[in-house]
C-alpha cells in the first residue's frame, strides 16, 4: 500500500537543533511516523522530551560548532536505539551584520555550525550505514539563501549555497550505496531565526507582500516534506534541494 511507504516504524532518527523550532517538528514528525530520534542541541532538548516521551526521544546536549561531537552522537544513537538510518542536519546560526564590517567571528561561528560540521557529521552516518549494511537518508536544512544573495547575511548565504552544493556531491558519490542525500529549503517560518526579522514592521511587511501563499509558515508546513525524504516513498530521490516556501522563489 503507498501510504505503508511513508511510514518509518523501526527506524531511527538522528535529528539536530532538536530543541526548538524545525528540529522539535522533525522529532515529533519522526515519532508520529513510527521512528526513534537521538537529538542533539547546545541546549538541552527536555521540552521535545517531555512532549514525546523518554521512550521514543533521547537527547545529548552539545555544541556543533566544532566536530569533537561527532563520535560520540553516532556511538550513543547506536548504543541507545541500535541503528541509524535518518540523519536530519538542521542546527543552524544565522548572524545579521553590515556585510562591509562583517567580523571573522560571525562568519566562522555560522560556516562552522551551518557547514562543516554538518558534512562531517552527514560522513559520519553515511560511514555508520555502510557499516550496517543498510543504505540510509541524510536530510539537510538549506534555506531560500541557498538560491538568494540576502542581506547582511554573508556567512549564512555562503552556508546555506553550500548546503545545497554538496548535497548533490554527497548524493552523487553516496547514491549507488543505498543512501539517499537531499535537503529541504524552508521558506520565511515562524521559529527564533527569524524573530529579528518579523520583529521589523518595515522588513516583515515586505517579505509577507512577497509570499504568495500570504503568511509566515510554521514548522508543521515542513513537516510532509520530511516525511517524503526520510521514507522509503523517496528511494529514487537523490541530491535535490526541495523548497516549502508558500511560493517565495515562484516569484
Ligand atoms: P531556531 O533558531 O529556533 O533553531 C536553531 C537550532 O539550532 C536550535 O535547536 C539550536 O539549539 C541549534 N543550534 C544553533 N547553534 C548550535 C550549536 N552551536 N550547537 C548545537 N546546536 C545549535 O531556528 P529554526 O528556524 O528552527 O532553524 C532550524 C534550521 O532551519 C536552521 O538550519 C535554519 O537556518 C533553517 N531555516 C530556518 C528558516 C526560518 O525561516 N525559520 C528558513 C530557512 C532555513
Amino acid at each position: 500500500m503507498i501510504l505503508d511507504k511513508f511510514r518509518l516504524d523501526g527506524k531511527v532518527a538522528i535529528v539536530t537543533g532538536s530543541d526548538t523550532g524545525l528540529g522539535q517538528g522533525f522529532s515529533k514528525a519522526f515519532v508520529e511516523a513510527g521512528a526513534k530520534v537521538l537529538g542533539v542541541s547546545n541546549m538541552p532538548s527536555t521540552a521535545t522530551q517531555e512532549m514525546l516521551g523518554k521512550e521514543n526521544f533521547e537527547f545529548i546536549q552539545a555544541d556543533l560548532s566544532t566536530l569533537d561531537p561527532i563520535e560520540n552522537i553516532i556511538k550513543t544513537a547506536v548504543d541507545t536505539f541500535g541503528h541509524i538510518d535518518i540523519l536530519v542536519n538542521n542546527a543552524g546560526v544565522i548572524k545579521r551584520e553590515d556585510t562591509i564590517d562583517f567580523s571573522v567571528e560571525s562568519w566562522d561561528l555560522v560556516m562552522n555550525v551551518n557547514l562543516r560540521t554538518l558534512f562531517f557529521l552527514s560522513q559520519a552516518c553515511a560511514k555508520q550505514y555502510v557499516k550496517q549494511g543498510t543504505g540510509g537518508k541524510i536530510i539537510s536544512v538549506a534555506s531560500m539563501l541557498s538560491y538568494q544573495g540576502g542581506i547582511r547575511v554573508p556567512s549564512y548565504t555562503a552556508s546555506k549555497s553550500g548546503v545545497k552544493g554538496i548535497t548533490m556531491t554527497m548524493a552523487n558519490e553516496w547514491a549507488s550505496k543505498g543512501i539517499n542525500v537531499n535537503a529541504i529549503a524552508p521558506g520565511y517560518m515562524a521559529t527564533n531565526n527569524t524573530k529579528a526579522l518579523r520583529a521589523d514592521a518595515d522588513r516583515s511587511e515586505a517579505i509577507l507582500d512577497r509570499i504568495p501563499a500570504g503568511r509566515w509558515g510554521t514548522p508543521d508546513d515542513i513537516m510532509g516534506a520530511a516525511i517524503f525524504l526520510a521514507s522509503s516513498a523517496s528511494d529514487y530521490v537523490n541530491g535535490f534541494t526541495l523548497a516549502v516556501d508558500g511560493g517565495w522563489l515562484g516569484r
